[in-house]
């Protein structure tokens, strides 16, 4: 079953993380942005198809001067839309943007400011902590994403009190392994999890770390859905297969996404997931959360008691703002 779309609307972005493949900018120089009426096109069929969230991704995605159309005409098709950015562009879009994404994450990797731009190598730390003010202000109620690796996972209590203290939600996001990059190792793991546990208002997905635990996944017992329940669309206008991180190939939307789908190819990538040999132990987040989305297996049941947590924390404190801002106005 359907359920995300990542979409891929620009590969160029504006920083350069230490642990991102999009910080080679010299890569993706000249790449395309998404065309807004592609993505119209694309996002009317996969709304038929059973899409329920489309995730509007890149690069940094607020470099598309258009991102604010491409979140207004997925809302108006009542798709749950997300934004990750890095806070640098989100002043110019606040307005443009507000109403139109449901999930706005900010990304902050330490709680110190030089460490934050070092891991950036670019000075954006103040820009997430305007940006929460300018989206509280109207009305939005943003989550604080934190990239946790090897050599930040114990800054975890400074975030949490970064967190209660704009009164927001940390999202605990384990970097994984891709590219030549290394994943959190069973240290950080267990410290992450020990600390998380049971804190109201931090999202950790309990189902990554046992994934982790576990030795990522099995090629043998898959339990990643990456093509069955996640469409990849590249600012190429193309369907990546079988997910972005291990690209093996891609198919250009020159007919209906409904006929790709039902192609011979798109079947055996998807009898292929997660049992390709460069699956064995891949813990890729961005693949495992929709994975995870039904208790199938004991990773998603330990996903899905996170997720109820998030969304139960999220839903009160979205309604306590809004009721503190209708006080405000009177
Ligand atoms: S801002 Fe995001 S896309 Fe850009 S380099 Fe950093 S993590 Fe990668
Ligand atoms: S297991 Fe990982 S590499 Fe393999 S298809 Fe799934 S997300 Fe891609």
């Amino acid at each position: 079953m359907l359920l995300l779309c990542n979409y891929y609307v620009t590969y160029r972005c504006n920083a350069y993380c230490v642990f991102c493949h999009f910080a080679d900018h010299d890569q993706f120089k000249g790449t395309p942005y998404a065309s807004l009426a592609d993505f119209k096109s694309n996002v009317k069929q996969l709304v038929k198809l059973g899409v329920k969230f489309i995730d509007l991704t890149g690069g940094e995605p607020l470099l598309h001067k258009e991102i604010h159309l491409m979140a207004e005409f997925a809302k108006g098709l009542k798709m749950q839309t997300s934004i990750t950015t890095n806070a640098l562009l989100y002043s110019r879009f606040a307005e443009k943007l507000a109403g139109k994404i449901d999930l706005l994450h900010f990304s902050l990797d330490s709680p110190d400011e030089e460490e934050h731009n070092r891991i950036r190598k670019v000075d954006c730390y103040n820009s997430v902590f305007e940006s929460i003010k300018i989206a509280k202000s109207l009305g939005e109620y943003p989550d604080i994403i934190f990239t946790v690796t090897n050599n930040t996972y114990k800054k975890l209590p400074q975030m949490h009190a970064i967190v209660q203290k704009y009164d927001l939600v940390l999202l605990v996001n384990p970097v994984f392994s891709y590219f030549g990059n290394p994943g959190l190792n069973q240290k950080a793991v267990d410290y992450v999890d020990e600390y998380c546990n049971g804190k109201m208002n931090i999202y950790l997905n309990k189902g990554f770390m046992k994934l982790r635990r576990d030795g990522g996944n099995d090629i043998k017992n898959p339990s990643c859905k990456a093509v069955s329940r996640v469409v990849v669309i590249s600012p190429y206008n193309e369907i990546i297969l079988p997910c972005y991180h291990f690209e093996n190939e891609t198919i250009p939307i020159d007919k209906s996404i409904k006929e790709i789908r039902n192609s011979e190819k798109y079947k055996y990538y998807q009898k292929m997931e997660g049992r390709f040999d460069f699956c064995q132990g891949c813990t890729v987040n961005c693949y495992f959360e929709p994975s995870f989305a039904f208790p199938t297996n004991l990773y998603a049941v330990a996903s899905l008691t996170s997720k109820f947590k998030y969304g139960y924390n999220k839903l009160i404190k979205q309604k306590m703002q809004k009721k503190f801002s209708k006080q405000e106005v009177n």
